[in-house]
């Protein structure tokens, strides 16, 4: 539902909370529907990528943070490429995630946070993803012994494409100073 002020307006202000968080000029969509049609995972969300963006013009709080597709979205950078406004909904969806976390919002797909959670604890760990870490961190937060990532994972581990230990990574040091950084201007 779009939240009206009491002068019956649309309630703006959740737009530009957005706007000033995630650098990404919203206002500017006029609803051309490329983004969406680039999105390699629109046909799974629950709302498209410029549903997103018109609710969060509309003011929808609750709808936007409570919705699969805000942690749908795998950052490929198409939409952002595609926009003849040069809104990048990556970075946005990757803002929504974020103020979803802070606020206690949930997906339906319950747990789904919480892969979020510990794709982002191990890149601050060791400078990038490390599969098998993330996958026993999100197992063992989810008391989900049997994920659906377990056995394509094991496969996976098997064909030696998941390594045991994490790599090596230059700039460790920078990379943890830029997560702290981050979660002090939070
Ligand atoms: S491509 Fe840009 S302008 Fe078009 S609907 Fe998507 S966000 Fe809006
Ligand atoms: S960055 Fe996200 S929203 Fe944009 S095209 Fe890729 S998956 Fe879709």
């Amino acid at each position: 539902m779009e939240t009206m002020t009491s002068a019956g307006k649309v309630d703006s202000s959740f737009l530009k909370e957005v706007e000033k968080r995630s650098g990404e000029k919203l206002s500017l969509c006029y609803q051309c529907l490329k983004c969406t049609a680039g999105c390699p995972t629109a046909p799974y969300m629950d709302f498209r990528p410029n549903n997103i963006v018109r609710m969060i013009q509309m003011g929808m709080r609750k709808e936007v943070m409570e919705s699969s597709a805000i942690w749908f979205c795998v950052y490929c950078q198409t939409c952002g490429t595609r926009c003849p406004n040069e809104i990048h909904i990556g970075i946005l969806m990757d803002t929504l995630r974020e103020m979803a976390m802070e606020e206690g919002f949930h997906a339906k797909e319950k747990n789904i946070h919480l892969f979020h959670e510990a794709f982002i604890h191990s890149v601050g760990r060791g400078g990038r993803a490390h599969e098998v870490t993330m996958l026993m961190e999100y197992m063992l937060k989810s008391r989900d012994l049997m994920a659906d990532s377990l056995f394509p994972g094991v496969i996976l581990f098997l064909k030696g494409k998941f390594p045991l230990l994490p790599s090596l990574v230059h700039g460790k040091e920078e990379i943890k100073k830029i997560f702290e950084r981050c979660t002090k201007e939070k």
